[in-house]
C-alpha cells in the first residue's frame, strides 16, 4: 500500500468553521513541507456557504456525490455544480488520482472524536484503530455502504480516507480545544500513512471497537408534521452510551414522555445534531460490534 495524492478538505458544510480555520493554518504552515513525499491537497469545500455560515445554499453537499448525481449535468443549485467542481479536481469516478480523502466536519452533538467510514476497507479500520490509540476521546462510526442506495458522501471519491467529526461545538466559531483535536486527529493519521508507506506495519489492536449504523430515530411530530418533544434530557450528550428498553428519549410539548421500545440495547450518536432538524432527524442508532482488522469479520459486541 502506497498513498502518495491525499486531499485535505475542510468547510464542506459552510458554517462547521474549524476545518475551514485549519485549511487556513495548513496554508500558512507551509504544512506540505512537514509531509515531504506526500501530494496533499487543500481544500474548502463549500466557500459560498461558508460566507453566508450557513450549511449549504441550495442543497447539502455531502449527500451531493453520488454517481448518478455527479453524471447529470442538468441538476440545478450551487451545491450540484461543486460537487462536479471537486470530483473533478480530486477524484473523477473513473480515473481516480487521489489515493485518500479526509473531509473534516464538526458537531453540535456530544460525539468527541469521531471517525466515520464509509466502506469496509480494512486499510481504513486499521488507521482508525491507530487514531484511537492515540487520541483520547475517539470512536469509531461505520456507515456500510449497503446503507444507501448510492453512496453520496464527498468520502465516497476514494476507497481510502475518512470523514472526521469533532464536537460538541456550535455552528459558526471555532474553539481552540475542538480545533486543536482535528488538527491532531489529521497528524497521526497522516503519520499511519508515511508509515504504512515506508513499509512498516504500526502497532494497532487487531480487534477493534467500532459503531455500526442502523438507523435514523425521527422527532414525535403533531397533527401539521411539526416537531412537538424535545431530546430528553436523560439521553442529551449521550452518545455512544448504551440505550436500553424503558429508557427515557423525548419529553413532549404535551407533557409525555417517550421511552425506548426496542428489545436490543443499541448506542445513539449524532443526538440533538443542530443540522438535522430540517429533516427532523433527532439522532442516530448504532449497534457495537467487533472488528477484526485481519479477517475484517464483525459481530455484536454485549
Ligand atoms: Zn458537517
Amino acid at each position: 500500500m502506497n498513498i502518495k495524492n491525499i486531499a485535505i478538505v475542510g468547510g464542506t458544510h459552510g458554517n462547521e468553521y474549524t476545518g475551514v480555520y485549519l485549511i487556513r493554518k495548513l496554508r500558512i504552515d507551509q504544512f506540505q513541507e512537514k509531509w515531504n513525499g506526500l501530494n496533499i491537497d487543500l481544500l474548502i469545500g463549500n466557500p459560498k456557504a461558508y460566507e453566508k455560515c450557513v450549511r449549504f445554499i441550495d442543497h447539502d453537499l455531502n449527500r451531493s456525490f453520488g454517481k448518478k448525481d455527479l453524471t447529470d449535468f442538468e441538476l440545478p443549485g450551487y451545491e450540484a455544480n461543486r460537487a462536479k467542481v471537486i470530483s473533478q479536481k480530486i477524484n473523477p469516478k473513473d480515473s481516480p488520482k487521489t489515493d485518500f480523502i479526509i473531509d473534516l466536519h464538526t458537531t453540535t452533538a456530544n460525539m468527541g472524536v469521531s471517525i466515520i467510514l464509509v466502506n469496509d476497507n480494512m486499510y481504513n479500520f486499521k488507521m482508525a484503530s491507530y487514531i484511537k490509540s492515540k487520541i483520547p476521546n475517539c470512536y469509531i462510526y461505520y456507515i456500510p455502504t449497503e446503507s444507501y442506495a448510492d453512496n453520496h458522501f464527498l468520502n465516497s471519491l476514494s476507497p481510502y480516507g475518512f470523514t472526521l467529526e469533532v464536537g460538541p461545538i456550535p455552528n459558526g466559531i471555532v474553539r481552540h480545544d475542538i480545533f486543536n483535536q482535528t488538527s491532531n486527529t489529521m497528524d497521526v493519521a497522516l503519520e499511519f500513512i508515511n508509515r504504512t508507506n515506508s513499509g512498516e506495519n504500526p502497532e494497532t489492536d487487531d480487534i477493534i471497537e467500532v459503531f455500526k449504523h442502523r438507523k435514523v430515530i425521527e422527532f414525535p411530530k403533531d397533527k401539521e408534521g411539526n416537531i412537538n418533544a424535545i431530546i430528553h434530557e436523560n439521553l442529551q450528550d449521550k452518545d455512544y452510551q448504551p440505550l436500553k428498553k424503558g429508557d427515557s428519549i423525548f419529553s413532549t410539548l404535551e407533557g409525555e414522555i417517550v421511552t425506548f421500545e426496542e428489545d436490543e440495547i443499541l448506542h445513539p450518536v449524532f443526538i440533538n445534531e443542530a443540522a438535522y432538524y430540517y429533516k427532523n432527524i433527532a439522532f442516530s442508532l448504532t449497534e457495537k460490534v467487533s472488528v477484526d482488522t485481519k479477517k475484517g469479520l464483525t459481530k455484536t459486541m454485549k
